[in-house]
């Protein structure tokens, strides 16, 4: 079955989440936004055997360690959508603006789009791809574990705000209930900040999006 641990990072206590696969101990790492050493702490306290990184979109918050990490640790960058190419572009920017360290650049190895699966030992989770917050998110879906690791798409009570370039609100909303409802009420997902939910209060309670039949 998948694991999981989450780690809140950066100034902007964003969930990077580590999941692994508990039969092999392989392990990817979510949105490494930063505080690289106390993500590999937790690697190596665990015994986990640290294969890839997996984005969700490219905000500093989420992708600012990737370079550093991905070259430090010989790993694959796996994600976001090529729709956050221009904040991959714009990471340095992006460090400078919200007063985080120099972002190192980088190149997804692999890109991903809707429908696409993600592998880490002998799990294997599914990939959605939710624009409106940028237009290159996507989520990880883990089915038999009844786990979704969301960005910063859907918060408990709350959904992501679609006030930068690029970002769209009738795209998010659309993205939620066509693409994260279907997920399935019992589905606890991971957010990019704050605690976890389930699609089920979600969808019946958010004040934002809730309300609707799937
Ligand atoms: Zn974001
Ligand atoms: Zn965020």
């Amino acid at each position: 079955m998948l694991q999981y641990l989450t780690l809140p990072v950066t100034p902007f206590q964003q969930n990077c989440s580590i999941v692994w696969c508990d039969a092999t101990r392989e392990a990817a790492v979510i949105d490494p936004g930063g505080e690289l050493p106390r993500l590999l702490a937790a690697v190596r306290e665990r015994g986990l055997d640290l294969k890839a990184i997996w984005l969700t979109h490219a905000h500093i918050d989420h992708a600012g360690g990737t370079g550093q990490l991905a070259r430090e640790q010989g790993l694959p960058v796996i994600g976001p959508h090529p729709g956050d190419q221009f904040w991959i572009d714009g990471l340095a920017q992006q460090s400078r603006m919200f007063g985080f360290p120099p972002a190192e650049g980088f190149t997804p190895d692999r890109w991903l789009d809707d429908g696409d699966t993600v592998q880490i030992g002998r799990e294997t989770l599914a990939v959605r791809h939710c624009p409106g917050h940028t237009p290159g998110h996507v989520v990880f879906h883990s089915a038999p574990a009844r786990r979704a690791f969301v960005g910063d798409v859907l918060f408990a009570g709350g959904i992501g705000r679609t006030d930068f370039p690029g970002g769209n609100h009738q795209q998010l909303l659309d993205a939620i209930r066509r693409r994260l409802w279907p997920l399935g009420d019992d589905t606890v997902f991971i957010p990019g900040h704050g605690p976890e939910s389930t699609i089920g209060r979600e969808r019946k309670h958010n004040p934002y999006v809730g309300g609707f039949d799937a």
